[in-house]
């Protein structure tokens, strides 16, 4: 069997072993609701409030401040939306970036659409964005600032500190979508001075369909959902019990080792990038190299098309991404790549490898056995590859 190695853990990570120990019992014999007052329900009910004790640890959070949720899109959405909604003002301004997930570009495109204005500021060439620039874009009638922690495609890390400060001094709600960060670069929601902050639990190797949301005790916010008292009012329906003790294992799992395996996994990283700008000629790293996640690099190869590259390297059994999941298989250029500033034919050239939990030095080496062959067979076949190289 061919070797497989998978290089796209910022679509998805694989779940650790731990991780499934601990769920097994909640998807088996432990099936109470939390919400019933008999010994299964007492049962699954100090499991989540375990879970939520560990998760709240992770991010120095109180546990009353962590809602469970369906993942990072529903968080996303219930930050933004229950901001905006609870919001008692006649007019109402919100302020994002153009590097954002769907989940706050579209829940902010749907804003605009029930009236309230976004103004989305751009992100530099190096894939962060400037406090300057988000300090101009604020209105009187700001009430909420949505800026991602990590970025997706790229790995940058934006300056969240910074805005906090921003956003406390005028009393605007500050909401971070940190389904990236949390798990892989220390995350601590005093210092980075949110109000709410999105996670989602199958991006540090827990299960899909569960994340969170953070809520600083005192925000006012209109719930998404209507239903039972789960939640204390913030999010009704039966909770997920085997998900969020999933999620409670890997926030302990991620919170035990997290300076070491950013350590090694940065190695593993640095490693790849380097022996790939060495090897490919007219391949460059996109996004600023340095305040990035250790785990992400996003490198364009002139003259090749993604996707194909893509389905290239998966058949020699290396699997990684054009940039985010949800748009891969659409011919719509990364709004992230454009909104830094690539041409479409550079964006379109870019390739994003992200690197986890169970990735070793072999895997490095693994990659580095087939991509450069990829690459030059690829380009041999491209018209404007030849064109390029005859004008010189
Ligand atoms: C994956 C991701 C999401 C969506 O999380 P789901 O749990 O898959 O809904 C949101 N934001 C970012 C930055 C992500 O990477």
């Amino acid at each position: 069997m061919m070797r497989r190695v998978y290089l796209d853990n910022n679509a998805t990570t694989p779940l650790a072993p731990e991780v499934f120990e601990a769920m097994k019992p909640y998807l088996a014999e432990d099936y109470g609701n939390a919400s019933s007052i008999h010994w299964f329900g007492q049962r699954a009910k100090a499991a989540i409030e375990n879970a939520r004790e560990e998760l709240a640890h992770l991010i120095h959070a109180r546990p009353a401040e962590i809602v469970f949720t369906s993942g990072g899109t529903e968080s996303d959405n219930a930050a933004i939306f229950g901001i905006v909604e609870a919001a008692k003002r006649p007019s109402k301004h919100v302020v994002t970036s153009n590097i954002e997930h769907h989940a706050v570009l579209y829940a902010s495109r749907e804003l605009e659409k029930r009236g309230v204005r976004v103004t989305y500021i751009r992100a530099g060439a190096d894939g962060v964005v400037d406090p300057a620039d988000l300090e101009r874009a604020i209105e009187p009638d700001t009430v909420l600032i949505t800026v991602m922690h990590a970025n997706n495609e790229l790995g940058t890390i934006q300056p969240l500190e910074e805005i906090g400060l921003m956003a406390r001094e005028r009393d605007i709600y500050f909401h971070s979508d940190a389904v990236q960060s949390v798990g892989k670069i220390p995350v601590d929601v005093e210092e980075l001075g949110v109000d709410l902050l999105s996670l989602s639990a199958h991006k540090l190797n827990g299960p899909k369909g569960v994340g969170a949301l953070y809520v600083r005790k005192g925000t006012i916010l209109k719930p998404l959902l209507y239903g039972g008292h789960h939640e204390r009012d913030r999010r009704p329906g039966t909770e997920n019990t085997a998900g969020i003790v999933g999620l409670g294992r890997a926030s302990a799992l991620a919170r035990e080792g997290i300076a070491e395996e950013g350590a090694r996994v940065g190695v593993l990283r640095d490693e790849l990038e380097r022996a790939i700008l060495e090897r490919v000629p007219l391949s460059a790293v996109n996004g600023d190299r340095a305040r990035r996640l250790p785990t992400t690099t996003n490198i364009r190869f002139d003259h090749i098309e993604g996707e194909g590259f893509v389905i290239a390297l998966d058949l020699k059994g290396v699997a990684c991404s054009t940039g985010a999941a949800c748009s891969s298989g659409s011919v719509e250029v990364s709004h992230v790549l454009s909104g830094i500033g690539l041409t479409p034919a550079q964006a379109r050239s870019s390739i994003r490898f992200s690197l986890g939990r169970n990735n070793t030095p072999a895997d490095v080496a693994a990659t580095l056995d087939v991509l450069p062959e990829v690459v030059e067979r690829l380009r041999a076949v491209s018209p404007h590859y030849k064109s390029a190289v005859a004008s010189g």
